[in-house]
C-alpha cells in the first residue's frame, strides 16, 4: 500500500486537508504501508514557501510523518510534459484553439450535457480526447463504483498552448510515478477523477483505488467554514487544543467506529482504521465536542507535563501551583489565563461582575467579616484552615455559601471566575489576600451607596 496526501500550498492547512492527511496516514501506519507527501505547487502565483513552511509545521504538530517527500509538483514538470508530447503523438490528445465561449456556442448545438469534442487544429492547447461511447467507472472504497458516462465528459485541457501541464494530468502522471495504490482524499475532487482515470488509461497504466472522504460539515449543516470557528490546524493550536486531542477528534469525522467510545489512543485508530469505516455522508465537525475531548485529554495529562505545555503556551513560567487548582476547570490551554491569570498579574476589575456581587447588601459587611475571620488563620494559611475559618460565615449573615465566597473572589480577582476560593487564597498566600481583600474594603468604604455603575 501506497498513499499519498497532497495538499497545495496556497494557504494554511485547513481542518478538512489535516482529516485527508491523517486518515492516509492511519491508513498507512495501520497496514504497514507507505506515505509520500507531495506539494502540489502547479498554482506558482499562490504557492509559496510560507504556506508550505505553515502546512509542513502543522502536520509535524499533528504527529503524521511520511516516508518520501516532500516531492514538489513542478519539479516532476520535464516528465509531464514527456507525457503530453507521448498523448499527443499517440492521438489520445489535441490540440485545440476552442475557448470557454466555443465550448459554450457547442453545447448549444449539441445539448447542455453532452461531453464537449473539438477537431484537432494546429497549435493550442491539449485536450485530451474521452472515447463518445462507454464509461469510466471509478472503483470507489467509500462511495462504492461510482460511474461517468463519457458522452457526459468533456474533453480535458491537459495543457496550455504554451505547453504548461495543467493539474488533472500531472496528478495522475505523479501518482503513477510514485506508484500510488490508494488515493484517498476530499469528495471535492470526485469530478477530476475520471479525468485522471483517462490519463491513466490513455497511458495503458494501472489505475489506484480511489476514495473520496465525505465533506466535513459546521453544526449548522452548512460546509465548514471560518464562521464556524477556528478553520486551520494553526488556529485549533493557538486556540489552545493539544494535538492528540484534535488527532483523535479528527479521526472520528466521518469514519464510525461503533461505539459510545470517544478516546482512541493514536496506535488503536491505526489499527481500526479502515477504507470500509468512512460514511458517504458529510461529517460534522464541532468545536464544542473537541473542547468536550480536549478537556479529557488535558486533565489525563500528568501534572508536570499540563504545566510545561501551560508555560509554553501562555510564555509564563512557574506556573505549577496555579495549574494545580486549575486543571479541573479548564478544557482547553487556552482557558487558564482568563481563569488564572489574576494570581499572577493582579486585580483586573470587571466592572459587571463588581456591581453585580456588591450590589447584594450584605456583601461589604460580609466581605469585611471575612477579612477578619482570614486574619485570625494561622501563618501556615492552609486550605483547610481557610475552609474551617470561613464555614461559620454563611449562617451567621443567613445567606448561601455564594453570597460570602463572591464578594472574596471578586476582592481577589476582579472577576467571579477563578479556581476553588480555598485553594485561590491560599496559593495567593496570607498577606497578598489580605492587601486584595483591604484594597476592595477601602474602594467600598468610598462608595458607600454601593456600586454606581
Ligand atoms: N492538491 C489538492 C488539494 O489541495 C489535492 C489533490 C489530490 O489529493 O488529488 O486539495
Amino acid at each position: 500500500m501506497r498513499v499519498r496526501f497532497a495538499p497545495s500550498p496556497t494557504g494554511a492547512l485547513h481542518i478538512g486537508g489535516a482529516r485527508t492527511a491523517l486518515f492516509n496516514w492511519l491508513l498507512a501506519r495501520g497496514q504497514g504501508g507507505e506515505m509520500v507527501l507531495r506539494i502540489e505547487d502547479t498554482d506558482r502565483e499562490r504557492s509559496t514557501d510560507a504556506n508550505i513552511a505553515q502546512i509542513l509545521d502543522a502536520l509535524e504538530w499533528l504527529g503524521i510523518d511520511w516516508d518520501e517527500g516532500p516531492l514538489m509538483q513542478t519539479s516532476n514538470e520535464d516528465r509531464h510534459r514527456a507525457v503530453l508530447a507521448e498523448l499527443e503523438e499517440s492521438g489520445r490528445a489535441y490540440r485545440s484553439h476552442a475557448t470557454g465561449d466555443d465550448v459554450r456556442v457547442w453545447k448549444d448545438i449539441h445539448g447542455a450535457d453532452r461531453g464537449y469534442r473539438g477537431e484537432a487544429e494546429p497549435d493550442g492547447a491539449l485536450r485530451l480526447r474521452v472515447p463518445d461511447e462507454g464509461e469510466t467507472v471509478v472503483a470507489d472504497a467509500v462511495r462504492g463504483e461510482t460511474v461517468f458516462a463519457h458522452k457526459h465528459l468533456d474533453d480535458p485541457v491537459i495543457a496550455r498552448a504554451d505547453g504548461t501541464p495543467l493539474y488533472n494530468l500531472a496528478v495522475a502522471v505523479d501518482d503513477l510515478d510514485a506508484e500510488i495504490t490508494h488515493v484517498v482524499r476530499g469528495e471535492d475532487h470526485l469530478s477530476n477523477t475520471p479525468k485522471q482515470v483517462l490519463v491513466l488509461e490513455a497511458l495503458g497504466a494501472p489505475l489506484p483505488i480511489y476514495a473520496h472522504l465525505p465533506l466535513l460539515h459546521g453544526p449548522d449543516g452548512k460546509k465548514l467554514s471560518k464562521r464556524h470557528g477556528a478553520a486551520s490546524v494553526q488556529e485549533l493550536r493557538d486556540s489552545g487544543y493539544l494535538a492528540e486531542a484534535v488527532v483523535n477528534y479528527m479521526a472520528l469525522l466521518g469514519a464510525g467506529y461503533d461505539s459510545e467510545q470517544e478516546i482512541f489512543p493514536v496506535a488503536e485508530l491505526q489499527q481500526r482504521f479502515s477504507l470500509s469505516r468512512v460514511s458517504k455522508s458529510p461529517a460534522v465537525f464541532d468545536e464544542k465536542k473537541l473542547r468536550h475531548i480536549n478537556g479529557l485529554y488535558l486533565r489525563e495529562l500528568d501534572e508536570a507535563d499540563l504545566t510545561s505545555r501551560l508555560e509554553r503556551f501562555t510564555g509564563r513560567t512557574d506556573l505549577g501551583p496555579a495549574v494545580s487548582i486549575s486543571r479541573e476547570k479548564i478544557q482547553t490551554l487556552n482557558d487558564f489565563e482568563p481563569l488564572c491569570g489574576f494570581i499572577y498579574d493582579g486585580v483586573t476589575e470587571d466592572p459587571k461582575a463588581f456591581s453585580k456581587v456588591f450590589g447584594k447588601a450584605e456583601a461589604p459587611a460580609a466581605l469585611k467579616r471575612a477579612r477578619e475571620v482570614l486574619a485570625a488563620v494561622d501563618d501556615s494559611f492552609t486550605e483547610q484552615l481557610i475552609e474551617t475559618s470561613l464555614e461559620p460565615l454563611p449562617a451567621e449573615f443567613d445567606v448561601g455559601a455564594g453570597r460570602i465566597f463572591q464578594p472574596i473572589r471578586v476582592a481577589l480577582s476582579g472577576t467571579t471566575i477563578s479556581p476553588g476560593i480555598f485553594e485561590t487564597l491560599a496559593l495567593l498566600g496570607k498577606d497578598e489576600s489580605l492587601l486584595r481583600i483591604d484594597r476592595m474594603l477601602e474602594r467600598l468604604a468610598a462608595e458607600p451607596d454601593g456600586p454606581s455603575a
